[in-house]
């Protein structure tokens, strides 16, 4: 009756790793700013019988019976998917936000049309063209923009340069960019070359649904957004063809549609579509409001103390939820800053800068982010705080440099990571971050 047992009795190894895993989430700042925590609600759907169905096709249209009550919460989180972002048309279904710009490509270009996308060492997105290795840098002619030396996107720049290569789809949206969006100007470029509009809002969404961010819906074609980063919902993501974009091609939903299934996937998950629907209603209430202006808030005044203790910033600041400290000033690279952050508990990710003249593998970044410590209610006191801890660390392996030599440099970076697990400041300031981290429980 292996079926009725718990997990801890079926499997104690995963069971232990994931009691061990909610520890770490519990214990840490997550600040990685792609990350979030879950409601309970959105766990419980995802945990749910929703699992064992198949339902192929879309709400009436299945290629399996029995799919009366999964129609029922496809079309609800549809319509909260619509109404939320203000769009006639949205497909729920993507498995993540990965496939979701993949079947844009498929639904609206040829291989080999091209594709204009931020690079990814400015903040793009591999699925906006990365050359070589990814299906959007292969399949299509893939022209790149990137950020000035400060991490601004250049308008002027991006203007001429899609006058000169005509893409056929212009992506606007980014992983790493600390700045507001300029969504009628995009519209702007996209005109004046015909090209289609893809904003691929993944990070930002639930700053625009919480009102702290200006909507691209009234200027893009297509909008792209995973669920699961500040809308906090579970891992995917939402395809929603605008107003604007059913006036270019009345058949777009219908061809979005296609490209998602049959076109690159097969039966939803309907327990991820479940979840997606009470993440949506949740986003919709007033408290999420309150949560999303508070993000911003938090990434303000943690990027303040962080400028004020000298350290710099990618273009100076933020006005969103995240932050990329460029620690060129300190020669010191991400891994070792993200390294000694971990040890004190505090996650947060490398990252190459604008122009990083460092490889990829060791850039001169690190990014770090609101959404996670948010949500568990911390405000702008904790903030100067974490402000203060975050400049601290990086202080204390400032003196640390990259070795010049490939072969030296794998063999540093182990000898790097035991010294800081020893380094008694990083533990003080551990302890110090268990401390903060207990008045403020997970979901
Ligand atoms: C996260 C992200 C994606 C991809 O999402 P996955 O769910 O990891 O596939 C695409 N574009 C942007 C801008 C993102 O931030």
């Amino acid at each position: 009756m292996i079926h009725i047992m718990s997990l801890n009795t079926v499997d104690p190894q995963i069971s232990k790793l994931i009691t061990l895993e909610s520890q770490r989430q519990s214990e840490v700042l997550e600040m990685i700013p792609s990350e979030n925590y879950a409601s309970k609600a959105v766990r419980e759907a995802l945990g749910s019988v929703l699992t064992n169905k198949y339902s192929e096709g879309y709400p009436h249209k299945r290629y399996y019976q029995g799919n009366r009550y999964i129609d029922e919460i496809e079309e609800l989180a549809m319509a909260r998917a619509k109404k939320l972002f203000g769009v006639p048309h949205a497909n729920v279904q993507p498995y993540s936000g990965s496939p979701a710009n993949s079947a844009v490509y498929m639904a609206l270009l040829h291989q080999g049309d091209t594709i204009m996308g931020l690079k990814l060492s400015g903040g793009g997105h591999l699925t906006h063209g990365h050359p070589d290795v990814t299906f959007s840098g292969t399949f299509y002619r893939s022209i790149q923009y990137d950020v000035d030396e400060h991490g601004f996107i250049d308008m002027d720049y991006v203007a001429d340069l899609a006058k000169k290569e005509k893409p056929k789809m212009i992506v606007v949206g980014t992983t790493a960019y600390p700045r507001i969006f300029d969504w009628k100007a995009w519209r702007k470029i996209c005109d004046s070359v015909g090209a289609y509009f893809l904003a691929d809002i993944s990070h930002i969404a639930g700053l625009i649904v919480g009102g702290v961010h200006p909507s691209p819906a009234p200027y893009a074609d297509i909008l792209m957004a995973t669920t699961h980063k500040t809308l906090r919902g579970p891992r995917g993501a939402l395809l929603m063809v605008t107003g604007r974009g059913l006036v270019k091609d009345p058949a777009m939903g219908d061809k979005i549609d296609k490209a998602v299934f049959p076109g690159l996937q097969g039966g939803p998950h309907d327990n991820v579509t479940a979840a997606i629907a009470i993440a949506l209603h949740e986003a919709s209430q007033p408290a999420f409001k309150n949560y999303a202006k508070q993000i911003v808030t938090n990434a303000k005044v943690l990027a303040d103390t962080l400028l004020r203790q000298g350290l710099a910033l990618s273009t100076g600041g933020t006005d969103n939820h995240l932050m990329v400290v460029d620690l060129r000033p300190q020669g010191v690279i991400g891994n070792i800053a993200a390294e000694a952050l971990e040890v004190a508990s505090i996650v947060v990710n490398r990252n190459s800068v604008p122009h990083d003249p460092n490889p990829p593998f060791y850039p001169s970044g690190i990014r770090l982010g609101t959404p996670a410590i948010t949500t568990r209610g911390m405000k702008e006191k904790e903030m100067r705080q974490i402000g203060e801890w975050i400049v601290s660390v990086i202080k204390e392996v400032s003196h640390y440099r990259l070795p010049a030599t490939k072969e030296d440099r794998g063999p540093f970076l182990k000898k790097v990571r035991t010294e800081l697990q020893e380094n008694k400041q990083l533990q003080s300031i551990r302890h110090s971050v268990t401390l903060l981290t207990k008045k403020f429980p997970v979901p």
